[in-house]
């Protein structure tokens, strides 16, 4: 797992920023790395954690004892905490797992000055791990520096966020994915196809590449397709079946359904435009524009966009969906 600062791409700032503050001797001890999914905090987290345990003063230098342990992802004094998998799709980290990483932290380093511990996933920590964590956060035990990372930061207890110095990460642009993903050794035209639908998350073009994205797509559009011909029982029937699903499928699946909007606005605009992302069903979207008048695909983009920040929660499903459904048929209903 090792790395440079320099293979992260994007984030110029931040890493200046970072590299800067560490240099100085001013980083705080606790930080928070929040922004959206899939474009790189852990990694940078990683590159951090390693810098902070290297030897050298302006590192990772890729060579001294600590940093080849690091490499080997056996270092002693690196903690990383992360959600364990609770049935099909709940995560969370439970008090259990703050209260082993607090038992390492409180001892001494053994290989380096201090130690680091990333929480990956912060806001899946449940209250009682937070308030744990918490305890730590306000009187550590000798030298410790925490990164926590999160896409949610609004889950967080206030408390454990006024304790954490906040880094917020943006999205990346087309071309930046373009170059992680060919980092990866994605072949160049699906690397340019997968940035521009990918919206700035290189995570979530490798997640398109590797959940056969098209499938997905068919399926939102399918949506499209039926939604303005919605009653209550298709709703429930609808919740119930895709509440059964993978978050992570779930977020591709509006994923979508933001494009394919997207891309009914601009053929409403021009039907024969090139700026479209979903070329291939062209056809099938202008044969959607008559129900999807302008003012009836932003309403639907606000709600699409509301679900995508409430699937970053906790929050039930299928519930989540029946809502969604609801208020989307209810838009519907005002096409005049
Ligand atoms: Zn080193």
């Amino acid at each position: 797992m090792e790395r440079q600062w320099e293979d992260i791409i994007g984030h110029e700032e931040k890493k200046r920023a970072l590299r800067t503050m560490l240099h100085e001797g001013r980083l705080p001890h606790a930080l928070l790395f929040a922004g959206p999914d899939g474009i790189g905090k852990k990694m940078l987290g990683r590159v951090l954690a390693a810098a902070l345990l290297c030897e050298a003063d302006d590192g990772p230098c890729g060579r001294c004892d600590s940093c080849q342990a690091f490499a080997r992802g056996a270092h002693p004094d690196y903690i990383e905490v992360v959600p364990e998998k609770n049935g099909k799709s709940t995560v969370q980290i439970r008090i259990e797992a703050i209260r082993a990483m607090q038992t390492q932290v409180s001892r001494y380093p053994v290989l380096s000055k201090r130690r680091v511990v990333l929480i990956d996933d912060a806001d899946c920590m449940n209250e009682a791990a937070e308030n744990s964590l918490l305890k730590t956060l306000e009187e550590p035990e000798g030298p410790v520096t925490f990164i926590l990372v999160t896409s949610a930061r609004s889950a967080l207890l206030d408390t454990i966020l006024s304790r954490c110095m906040l880094v917020s990460f943006g999205m990346l642009s087309v071309d930046e994915v373009r170059e992680v993903l060919r980092q990866q050794d994605v072949p160049e035209d699906t690397a340019g196809e997968l940035a521009s639908l990918s919206d700035g998350s290189p995570g979530r073009a490798l997640a398109l590449l590797a959940h056969d994205g098209l499938q997905l797509r068919d399926e939102a559009l399918a949506f499209l397709q039926v939604l303005p011909h919605l009653d209550m029982e298709k709703i429930w029937t609808k919740s119930a079946e895709m509440g059964e699903r993978d978050r992570e499928v779930l977020r591709e699946w509006f994923l979508y359904l933001n494009m394919l909007l997207r891309d009914l606005l601009v053929l409403s605009e021009d039907g024969a435009s090139p700026l479209i992302y979903h070329q291939d069903i062209r056809e099938k979207l202008l044969a959607l524009l008559p129900v999807y008048p302008e003012y009836i695909v932003f309403s639907l983009l606000r709600e699409v966009r509301e679900a995508q920040k409430r699937l970053q929660s906790n929050a039930s499903l299928r519930l989540l969906l029946e809502g969604f459904f609801i208020r989307t048929r209810d838009i519907m209903a005002r096409v005049s």
